[in-house]
């Protein structure tokens, strides 16, 4: 379609009236915090076409999720929307509709230069003064199912399925509500209670990994998180000493029955946090230069609060270390390059049933790791 579209503007006469510019575009916006959708007309002041893609670049955070009426993609900033076929042909004079929906936490300018088919639209595209107070008629078929929160949420747990802080361990032994969860092989890592080291009150769950996948260790909260949804909040407190390596490790597990029971796991990768699915191996973000840098390393030697929201009805997924969100560690329903591409190419969500703390490296890499103020919800839950 987009190659059709660049070659028949060629092939059509000019009309008569030469136009000065080939579009204009009226962009209106209908914004809330967190989120927005965008209206979109484009007006063809040209010859006429059949198969086009109106470009823009998006000057502050938003990251489009759905879109109507258009085959919408979006590469960090720069968004390309396509016709959805049946809008495909536009007359001289003629115009499309459509609107994406989409997130935004720092900034959501209107966009206000536009590409049709390679040409800048510069027509008087002016928007109307009185913006529609009615959503857009057609609604997303997919709306975002986590939009950041604007403000931080509580940070307590009380209420929520999972809610720990270790203070009820009588034991070194994990015991009661943790319980040891070491599948297939397990060799010299361990997991133990400690009353020395603790984000809170006396004591926290410390695990001592060592490299080779089985050396791994793990606990498990007995809790079934099965019903915890649609979007499944976990918030945790973590410690470690030696800095993310290079070779792929993981500290969270999660058992994923989409998944048939195998894992959807957090630890880290080239030296920075990254989710990983056990299945496919795909991995959040894709591990080329660009995508790692869009992750964050996890700080050694002080106690962080990692979070993460993950979708169990759509593919939807974000992960917080502190108050920031990571954006190499978020899918949302577009694919984007060194980030959630190879992960959206299994489009089933996953379904957690379990949560476990502990270690586990596919090559290298030791780490002295603790765990403190472990709490798993249906809502946000703060640092
Ligand atoms: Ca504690």
């Amino acid at each position: 379609m987009a190659a059709a579209a660049l070659v028949l503007p060629a092939l059509v006469a000019l009309p008569a009236h030469g136009a000065a510019s080939g579009c204009s575009v009226n962009y209106t916006v209908n914004e809330w915090s967190g989120g927005f959708t965008a209206q979109i007309k484009v007006t063809n002041l040209g010859p006429a076409v059949n198969g086009w893609q109106l470009a823009w670049t998006y000057a502050g955070d938003q990251h489009i999720t759905s879109g109507w009426n258009t085959t919408v993609t979006q590469t960090g900033a720069a968004v390309r929307a396509a016709d959805a076929g049946y809008n495909a042909a536009i007359a001289t004079g003629g115009a499309a509709d459509f609107g994406v929906q989409g997130t935004w936490s720092a900034a959501d300018p209107t966009p206000t230069a536009f590409i049709l088919n390679g040409t800048a639209c510069t027509g008087n595209g002016t928007p109307p003064t009185t913006p529609p107070t009615t959503p857009p008629t057609t609604p997303p078929t997919t709306p975002p199912t986590t939009p950041p929160p604007t403000t931080p949420p509580p940070s307590g747990c009380s209420g929520a399925v999972i809610c720990s802080d270790f203070e009820d361990q009588t034991g070194t032994a994990p015991s009661g509500q943790w319980q040891p969860a070491a599948p297939d092989c397990s060799g010299t890592g361990a997991v133990a209670v400690d009353t020395a080291v603790a984000h809170s009150g006396t004591r926290s769950l410390r695990v001592d990994g060592h490299a080779g996948y089985c050396n791994h260790a793990f606990v498990a909260d007995t809790q079934d998180l099965s019903a915890v949804g649609p979007v499944m909040y976990v918030r945790l407190w973590v410690r470690h000493t030696t800095a993310l390596p290079a070779a792929h490790v993981a500290f969270v597990s999660m058992p994923d029955s989409s998944q048939g029971g195998r894992a959807l796991r957090i630890g880290g990768q080239n030296g920075a946090l990254q989710w990983n699915r056990e299945t496919d191996d795909a991995t959040l973000p894709e591990q080329s230069p660009a995508g790692v840098a869009l992750s964050r390393p996890l700080p050694t030697g002080s106690w962080q609060c990692l979070r993460f929201a993950v979708g169990t009805t759509a593919p939807s997924l974000q992960t917080w270390l502190g108050d920031q969100d990571v954006p190499g560690l978020r899918v949302d329903g577009v694919p984007t390059a060194d980030v959630d591409r190879q992960w959206l190419s299994r489009t089933t969500p996953p379904r957690p049933t379990a949560l476990r703390l502990g270690w586990e490296s596919y090559g290298t890499g030791d780490d002295t790791l603790w765990f403190d103020d472990v709490a798993v919800g249906s809502s946000p839950i703060g640092c």
